[in-house]
């Protein structure tokens, strides 16, 4: 187990950046997700830690030593591809004991660590089959059950779970999670699910064209995020996004779309400015005493069982940005083109200025 420092890492292929100014602390045990959109960088940043790129610039500590010209086979690092990188001519036992086979390991020592490694994550009835007779989720579990036995200083994931289906998925995160902490071995696992991000991490890193936009905690992201582009990056449904201005008038301000006006701090600058509401945080109106209430003309519903989507028209803002979808719990019987009253509360609205920068403290 060990600590992880990226130090200004940057990444050049020829002319173009894929990863910029890179600067990450890890402590000793922690699960860290890098996540964002396709080509931010994530999986560039995950192949210079385990040694399968070279940084342009910058250095990358692990446990304190410098490993930055360390060669990859020589860093005590285990990583699981999304592809998983099985050896399809070997058997289960055989792919999973490689490392151990190569290191001269004596093979009753290789018998009892594969064994273990092996009932640890489900698959010891499977040690003497191919990996082409195995499920994509058995071929995930001996991927980690081969990472696993190297006992590395630190875990590495690069989308283990992209090719599980969705219910699979959900077992395996939970699994993985659950291993990580028994094992306490420090975690870097790259992903593009924000679900994934959210249930595992003990901190998440969001990143954008190759720079880091927020670090944190998945709650203070999800509450607090720094920029448009987290808040719309995490939570699902996206986060509603209503543009308007921000007018001052005698001494106060208020957000105006049309003729939706929302009071804002006077200390908020005029200007255009955009509002963020989660759909989770828009009820109808009877069941809350919110503050701010505003109607809606239906367009499209989604009946999910324990809850419903709903799209709405407010009739208010630019056309961009003037249908927000709710959220609701349990099932609502809402035909398209009917008027819904709703409402949200100023404590859970954010506010973004033209630059798409989170403006603190901008409700009253
Ligand atoms: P994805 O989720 O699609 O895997 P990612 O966030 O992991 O994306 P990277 O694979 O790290 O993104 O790629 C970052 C950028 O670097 C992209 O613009 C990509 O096209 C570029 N890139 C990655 N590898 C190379 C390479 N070997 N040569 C040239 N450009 C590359």
């Amino acid at each position: 187990m060990a600590s992880i420092s990226f130090r200004n890492i940057n990444k050049f292929y020829e002319a173009s950046q894929a990863v910029a100014d890179f600067n990450l602390e890890i402590a000793d045990g922690e699960f860290v997700v890098l996540v964002g959109p396709s080509g931010c960088g994530k999986t560039t940043s995950l192949r210079m830690l385990a040694g399968l790129e070279q940084p342009t610039g910058g250095r990358i500590y692990l446990g304190g030593q410098d490993i930055t010209d360390v060669p990859s086979k020589s860093r005590a690092l285990a990583m699981v591809f999304q592809s998983y990188a099985l050896y399809p001519h070997m058997t289960v036992a055989e792919n999973i004991s490689f490392a151990l086979t190569l290191q001269k390991v004596p093979k009753s020592e290789i018998a009892r660590q594969v064994q273990q490694a092996a009932a640890l994550l489900g698959i010891d009835h499977l040690l003497s089959r191919k990996p082409r007779a195995l499920s994509g989720g058995q071929r995930q579990r001996v991927a980690v059950a081969r990472a696993i036995i190297r006992n590395p200083q630190a875990f590495l994931f690069d989308e283990p779970l992209s090719n599980l289906d969705a219910k699979l998925r959900h077992s395996a995160r939970v699994e993985i999670r659950k291993l990580q902490q028994n094992l306490g071995t420090t975690t870097v696992y790259v992903t593009h699910d924000q679900i994934e991000a959210m249930t595992m991490a003990d901190r998440i890193v969001v990143m954008e064209g190759g720079r880091i936009r927020q670090v944190g905690t998945p709650m203070e992201l999800y509450r607090n995020p720094n920029s448009k582009f987290v808040a719309s990056f995490l939570g699902s449904p996206p986060t509603n996004f209503i543009d308007g201005e921000c007018v001052h008038e005698n001494g106060s301000a208020r957000f105006v779309a049309e003729s939706m006006e929302i009071p804002l701090n006077p200390m908020t600058a005029s200007g255009p400015v955009t509002v963020g509401i989660r759909p989770e945080h828009i009820t109808p109106v009877k069941t809350a005493s919110d503050q701010i209430r505003i109607s809606g003309g239906v367009r499209f519903v989604e009946a999910l069982g324990a809850e419903t989507l709903v799209d709405l028209d407010l009739g208010v803002a630019p056309a961009a940005s003037r249908t927000v979808t709710a959220r609701l719990a349990g099932q609502h019987n809402l035909a398209a083109g009917t008027k819904l009253e709703i409402g949200f509360s100023p404590r859970d609205m954010m506010l973004f200025d033209a630059q798409g920068n989170a403006v603190s403290g901008a409700f009253c």
